[in-house]
């Protein structure tokens, strides 16, 4: 087993934080890290899992916090097409003997140890050392929602057997989503998964508390109706923590994306549409199309991050480029407005550039708070996993996000011209986008609503270390 760092000595209370695979859940938990080492005075231990992590995953982590990365375990018998989320609670099973050796061999008091979302069920773990269990939830509050709504519809109901959730399903905040906004494995109760997802739910009931990548002023209805439900009993306390986001990194540079903050630099105030889709996700290629001849209809510039198109059905010899998908003549028709980079740009910099004014998005939480963090309004284009639940929210209940009627050109023009010059729809967007960018800015600021709240969680963590000493 891998360690670095040299903060795992002090003699301090020790936070062991675990971070399942993939960036979208190391970031924000390394910002929770070092928060808990430089504002609270715990020292911190972040792990995550050699198997389907990138070699240098845990290269960006501050020096204040110490790594750790948990052995490989074989995973070569499960059947292939296994749901990713399936992998991943394996991953997590098979590996808690050696988490289970880290946490004894901490050898400053265990403070807390604090799994994210896919990693809960090392939340037995934390009882069996007598120290408090927080899950780590990288996503909104009405993530937990549909887990609560789910493990709830099965109360009294014989184990093994599933229900599938009402549609529509009403969720506090005053959401409600339509079954085809659910997450996949949330949509049909007869999938393997869904009894993964249902232990997994019982687990986050069962947690000593709940710290939620959002803040206050974000879902504000939400948090007040789950403190009612913790006051009662039935949720653990739920602590709104963030917004944490992806800092900017000099590995972005190293990608070429400065050209993307050169091109920036030319271009007016607030006259951009950046375009993005995230690490994952694909369009097809008539999206594609569509989203051209949308952009380019609606007549304002764009800085698109154009990924490889879903090729299911097509053949074509570019098989690497994506900027070959991209419709015949387009490149050309919009070069003095439009500059299109393949793959990747450094996106927490582009949105916070003054020439950004909106974001066509997938609703991956991280992009979507960095947005909020930036004050860009969004189109939302949600792709996949929980990306449709998170466009609801943020169109809904948050209201920082249109979302196209079709994926059709005229009407994704129409989206995009309203965000940017709308006196209606997109003024009253562009508003509350602005007020957000505000709050978010004081949620980590001395008096801020985060920071008080993770100061409530570490207060606790605290108190049960000094009665653990005693
Ligand atoms: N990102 C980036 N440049 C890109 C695309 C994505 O820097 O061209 C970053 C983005 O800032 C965010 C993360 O990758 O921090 C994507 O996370 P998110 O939760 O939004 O979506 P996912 O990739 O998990 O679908």
């Amino acid at each position: 087993m891998e360690e670095t760092g040299t903060e795992r000595l002090a003699p301090r209370p020790h936070v062991v934080l675990l971070a399942s695979p993939g960036a979208g859940h190391l970031i924000p938990l390394a910002e929770l890290a070092w928060r808990l080492v430089d504002h609270h005075g715990f020292a911190a231990t972040l792990v995550t899992f050699t198997d389907l992590s990138s070699p240098d995953a845990l290269s960006g982590v501050p020096a204040t916090v110490a790594t750790a990365a948990l052995p490989s375990v074989p995973l070569d018998d499960l059947p292939a097409g296994t749901p990713m989320e399936t992998v991943l609670f394996e991953l997590v099973h098979r590996s808690l003997p050696s988490l289970r050796a880290l946490l004894r061999s901490v050898g400053a008091p265990l403070a807390a140890l604090v799994p994210d979302f896919f990693c809960s069920s090392a939340l037995p773990l934390a009882a069996e050392l007598g120290v408090p269990g927080y899950v780590f939830v990288p996503s909104n509050l009405t993530t937990i929602a549909l887990m609560r709504a789910t493990v709830e519809l099965h109360d009294g109901v014989p184990p093994g057997e599933y229900r599938d959730l009402p549609d529509p399903l009403e969720l506090p905040g005053g959401v409600s989503l339509r079954r085809t906004d659910l997450p996949r494995s949330f949509q049909s109760s007869g999938k393997p998964v869904y009894a993964h997802l249902m232990e997994e739910g019982r687990r986050y009931l069962r947690a000593d508390g709940l710290l939620v990548n959002t803040f206050y002023e974000l879902e504000p209805a939400t948090v007040e109706e789950f403190k009612q439900a913790a006051e009662r009993g039935a949720l653990p306390p739920v602590f709104p923590v963030g917004p944490f986001v992806r800092p900017s990194t000099t590995t972005d540079e190293a990608a070429g994306a400065s050209a993307c903050i050169e091109w920036l630099d030319r271009q007016p105030t607030g006259s951009v549409v950046y375009v993005s889709f995230g690490s994952g996700g694909a369009l097809t290629v008539e999206q594609t199309a569509e989203l051209a001849a949308g952009l380019e209809a609606s007549g304002h510039r764009f800085l698109w991050v154009v990924r490889m198109p879903n090729l299911d059905g097509h053949d074509h010899e570019d098989k690497q480029n994506p900027l070959a998908w991209l419709p015949e003549g387009f490149l050309g028709r919009t070069a003095d407005k439009g500059l299109a980079v393949a793959a990747w740009a450094p996106q927490v910099r582009v949105l916070s550039h003054p020439a950004t004014a909106v974001f066509v998005s997938h609703c991956g939480w991280n992009s979507a708070l960095e947005s909020v963090a930036a004050g860009v309004p969004m189109v939302a284009w949600p792709l996949y996993a929980e990306q449709r639940m998170n466009a609801v929210v943020l169109e809904g209940s948050v209201g920082v996000a249109l979302r196209p009627r079709a994926r059709e050109r005229g009407e994704i023009a129409a989206v995009v011209r309203e965000l940017m010059e709308g006196a209606d729809k997109g003024r009253a967007v562009r508003r509350q986008a602005g007020d957000l960018q505000q709050a978010a800015a004081r949620a980590w600021s001395p008096e801020g609503s985060s920071r008080r709240a993770l100061e409530q969680a570490a207060a606790t963590w605290k108190k049960v270390t000094l009665a653990k000493v005693k």
